[in-house]
C-alpha cells in the first residue's frame, strides 16, 4: 500500500505527539519505515514497569498516519492493563503496519518489520493480531527473536486458551450470581462462532448448557446447531435473548446505550475486545444490576499462552483457569465498593503497576 503525500498530509492535520488524545504517558513511540519493502509501521510501547512490552502486531489499511497512531496508542495501553491483570511479568505494547493484508503482504515486508522490532533490543515483543498469520510470525522470526507465535515458541493457535479463559469466567460469574457454577440447565447466548466462540460453545455444551447461537456467517451457525443442538437467532437479537449469560465473541462496542436497555441476560461474559462503547456503559450495566466480566480480563487466555510459551501444558492451563479467580476478586470488590466491575478491574491493574513501580524504585 502506498502512503501518498496526500494521505500523510491528511493524517498530519490532526496529528500531535504528546498532545494526542490517546497519548497516555507512553514510554516510547517508534515510526518505522523501510523504502525497499514499503514498510510503514508504528510501534507503541506504553508501559514496561512489569517487564518488556508484549502485544501483537496489526496489519490494516489505515487511511493515514493519524489513524494508525491512534490505534497503536490505544491498543498498547490496553495491553498494559490486560497483561497486568493476567499476572504476567510483561508490560503493554502494540505495533501496527499500514498495509492491506490481502494485497500488500510479503515475507520481505515482514522481515523488515522484524528488524524494526529487533532494533528495540527486546523492549517490545511482537505477536499475531488482526491481519497477521503464523506464516508472518515465521518471517518476522527470521529477523528477531523478540516474536511469539513462531514454530520455535508456539504451541499453536492461542484461541482455545482464550475460549478456556472465557469458559472459566462464565463459571465464576454464575457462581457469584447464583452460588453455583454448574452449567446444567443454564442458557448462554453466544454471539460470534469464530475461533474463540465455537470452541467456547463446545466447552459450554459439554458442561450441559443450552446454547443460543448467532453469527453473520450462516455456515458457522449451521455447524453449531447440528453439533450442539443449539437454537439460532439473528445476530442483531443475540443480546436480547432471555438467557443466563450473553457471551459476545464477535465485534467490539456491542454494549452501548442502545443495547443496554434491551439486554436479556444478567451476565455479560465473552471474548470480544472493547465490548463497552463508552466507559460510562460500565456504570449503566451496574445500575441495571448486570454482572459484566471486563473484556480484557476474561479474554486474556490467548496472551497468557503467548507469554507462558515455555511452560508445560498443565501449568499453562492452570494459569488460564486462574482468570476465573481474578474475576471473582473483581466481582467481590465491585460489590464491596459499589463500583462497576470495569472500574474495579482498571483500579486493580493500576495498583499492580504502582506496586511494580515502587519495587523498581526501592
Ligand atoms: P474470528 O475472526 O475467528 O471469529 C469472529 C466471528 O465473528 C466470525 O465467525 C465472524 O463471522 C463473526 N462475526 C463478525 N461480525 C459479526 C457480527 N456483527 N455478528 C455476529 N457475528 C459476527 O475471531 P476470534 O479469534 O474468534 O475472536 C473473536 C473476538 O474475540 C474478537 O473480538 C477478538 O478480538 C477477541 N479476542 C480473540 C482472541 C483470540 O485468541 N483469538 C483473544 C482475545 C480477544
Amino acid at each position: 500500500m502506498e502512503i501518498t503525500s496526500k494521505s500523510k498530509e491528511a493524517g498530519s492535520m490532526n496529528m500531535s505527539g504528546f498532545d494526542h488524545p490517546e497519548f497516555d504517558g507512553h514510554e516510547k513511540i517508534v515510526f518505522g519505515h523501510d523504502a525497499r519493502t514499503g514498510l510503514y509501521t508504528v510501534i507503541a510501547i506504553h508501559d514496561t514497569r512489569l517487564g518488556p512490552a508484549l502485544g501483537g502486531c496489526r496489519m490494516w489499511p489505515y487511511q493515514n498516519t493519524e489513524e494508525a497512531l491512534t490505534d497503536a496508542l490505544r491498543l498498547s495501553r490496553g495491553m498494559t492493563y490486560k497483561n497486568a491483570m493476567a499476572g504476567l511479568d510483561y508490560g503493554g505494547g502494540k505495533a501496527v503496519i499500514i498495509a492491506d493484508p490481502k494485497k500488500d503482504k510479503s515475507p520481505e515486508l515482514m522481515h523488515a518489520f522484524g528488524k524494526k522490532v529487533d532494533a528495540l533490543g527486546g523492549l517490545y515483543i511482537t505477536g499475531e493480531d488482526v491481519g497477521m498469520t503464523p506464516a508472518d510470525m515465521e518471517a518476522i522470526g527470521g529477523a528477531t527473536e523478540h516474536v511469539r507465535g513462531t514454530s520455535k515458541t508456539h504451541r499453536g493457535d492461542p484461541s482455545p486458551y482464550t475460549a478456556l479463559g472465557v469458559y472459566c469466567g462464565i463459571q465464576s460469574a454464575l457462581k457469584h450470581l447464583y452460588g453455583s457454577s454448574d452449567l446444567h440447565g443454564r442458557t448462554v447466548s453466544v454471539q460470534g462462532l469464530g475461533n474463540v466462540g465455537f470452541t467456547l460453545a463446545r466447552f459450554l455444551h459439554d458442561a450441559g448448557a443450552d446454547l443460543v447461537v448467532s453469527d453473520i456467517n450462516q455456515s458457522a451457525v449451521g455447524r453449531a446447531v447440528s453439533a450442539f443442538g443449539a437454537k439460532s437467532v439473528d445476530t442483531n437479537d443475540a443480546h436480547k435473548v432471555e438467557a443466563d449469560v450473553f457471551a459476545p465473541c464477535a465485534m467490539g462496542a456491542g454494549i452501548n446505550s442502545d443495547t443496554i436497555p434491551e439486554l436479556g441476560a444478567p451476565i455479560i461474559a465473552g471474548s470480544a475486545n472493547n465490548q463497552l462503547a463508552e466507559p460510562s456503559d460500565g456504570e449503566a450495566l451496574a445500575q441495571r444490576g448486570i454482572l459484566y466480566a471486563p473484556d480484557y480480563v476474561i479474554n486474556a487466555g490467548g496472551v497468557i499462552a503467548l507469554a507462558r510459551h515455555d511452560v508445560e501444558d498443565d501449568v499453562l492451563e492452570a494459569d488460564v483457569r486462574d482468570i476465573g479467580d481474578t474475576l471473582t476478586e473483581i466481582f467481590l470488590r465491585a460489590q464491596a465498593e459499589n463500583a462497576p466491575t470495569a472500574t474495579v478491574a482498571d483500579r486493580i491493574a493500576e495498583e499492580r503497576l504502582s506496586a511494580a513501580d515502587r519495587q523498581g524504585r526501592s
